[in-house]
């Protein structure tokens, strides 16, 4: 049973988890515990399946346990799994990358977002000889200690940090700003780190123009414009969200997608920025299990499932998702926006979308998601446990898991206390 193993698990793990989301905490409730993945499809310990939507969080955009990536994963660790020595694949990797985005010249594997984002805030600093960054609130970044200043409450301040054990000095150096708003800028400042489509508060998209006004702005001051693509990259469109709304950073962070389901991130960016890091520059980043060639295997052979069709699909089901749900929750009568920009959609129990990090804590925190995620969970449709995720339709996602999704939660929003 699941609360048997969550139990035994809380006994050897704090909250039973690798991760703070996976334990229910914001819904309430015992985690499922999964023992297999195919498809669109999990099973948790106990033989039942669920329609899953969140699938890793991103990286299984494939769809679960897709041929061609258990394929070259085997291939691959047949030959080894790590050696601490530069292989072929991570050239065809990096090239895969190089060529997909534009702008991305040159491209340094890590073996997590966090890596990514850490590394690329410490080579603008490095860049810049400048120390200030400025981050927006809601956004995430992965764990590192200057990123994890949360802000929150939309007002601009300076260097609180969101965990204990992050000194005032980590963060002393991180400006929160509001969202949606053109922060100031000076010649302070190294970086502006951002989520070019926001969809760790929910899905909260970028006002009209304003990836444009951020560019010029930080080009006024000399500032480096960080792009957190770790949702974003190779998601939205071939080339991301640099692409999706045509404004080039002047990094880019990667994660989720590039790792094909194994722990892989990437940063990069044009070649003068990229040629500052060791063993070309001063700034030094390293790694034992950099570009493992088991995460370079699985990560390419998924890169290599994404063609301009994947895209269309993607956006396809993911349009029809958000259609139906918000069909249903209008005929029962439940106060719902669903954001979706392309491919990525979030569920929001208010009527009004919300465009900054305090309108997403307002709207998440009504109580009214941990409902609807139990009742859907029960019916066999896996929702991410908390109110702030995305949903992640994937590949495998076909028009009759999309359909029966919907009529399950058009069951389940007739049966809601809370509307
Ligand atoms: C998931 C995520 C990260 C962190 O990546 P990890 O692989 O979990 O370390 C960073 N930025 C964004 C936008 C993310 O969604």
């Amino acid at each position: 049973m699941s609360g048997d193993l969550f139990s035994r698990a809380q006994q050897v793990i704090p909250g039973g988890v690798n991760s703070p989301v996976r334990s229910f905490r914001s819904v309430g409730g015992t985690p499922y515990f999964v023992s297999r993945a195919e498809g669109p499809h999990i099973w948790d310990s106990e033989g039942k399946r669920y329609i899953d939507y969140v699938m890793s969080y991103g990286p299984a955009i494939a769809g679960h346990c897709p041929p061609q990536i258990i394929d070259a994963i085997q291939q691959a660790s047949g030959n080894g799994t790590s050696y601490g020595a530069p292989t072929f694949a991570e050239i065809e990797i990096a090239e895969e990358i190089s060529s997909r985005v534009d702008g991305v010249d040159m491209v340094r594997l890590v073996s997590s977002g966090t890596e990514a984002t850490m590394t690329a805030v410490r080579l603008a600093r490095g860049v810049t000889r400048r120390d200030k960054i400025i981050k927006f609130s809601g956004h995430y970044h992965g764990h590192a200690d200057a990123l994890l200043a949360a802000g929150g409450s939309g007002v601009a301040n300076q260097g609180i940090s969101g965990s204990l054990g992050v000194p005032a000095n980590a963060v002393a150096d991180t400006i929160v700003t509001p969202w949606n708003q053109i922060p100031e800028l000076d010649e302070s400042i190294a970086a502006l780190i951002l989520e070019p489509l926001p969809a760790n508060m929910g899905v909260v998209p970028p006002k009209e123009n304003f990836l444009q006004e951020l560019r010029t702005a930080c080009d006024r001051y000399g500032v480096l414009l960080i792009f957190d693509e770790v949702i974003t990259g190779f998601r939205m469109a071939m080339g991301g969200a640099s692409q999706w709304y045509g404004v080039k950073p002047d990094l880019w962070c990667f994660g989720k997608v590039i790792g094909g389901g194994l722990p892989m991130g990437a940063y990069g960016g044009a070649l003068e920025v990229m040629s500052q890091v060791a063993p070309l520059g001063g700034i030094y980043q390293a790694g034992t299990l950099s570009g493992n060639p088991i995460a370079t295997a699985a990560g390419l052979a998924q890169l290599r499932l994404l063609n301009p069709d994947s895209y269309e699909s993607l956006e396809r089901t993911a349009r029809r998702l958000a259609d139906g749900l918000l069909n249903v929750f209008e005929e029962i009568g439940i106060d719902a926006t669903i954001p979706r920009v392309g491919p990525l959609l979030s569920i929001f129990f208010t009527d009004e979308q919300p465009t900054d990090f305090d309108e997403a804590q307002e709207a998440a925190e009504n109580g009214v998601y941990p409902e609807f995620f139990h009742k859907m969970l029960e019916r066999g449709v896996a929702l991410a446990p908390g109110p702030y995720e995305a949903l992640f339709p994937s590949l495998a996602h076909t028009e009759e898991i999309i359909d029966q999704t919907i009529g399950i939660a058009h069951d389940v929003a007739t049966k809601m206390d809370k509307r």
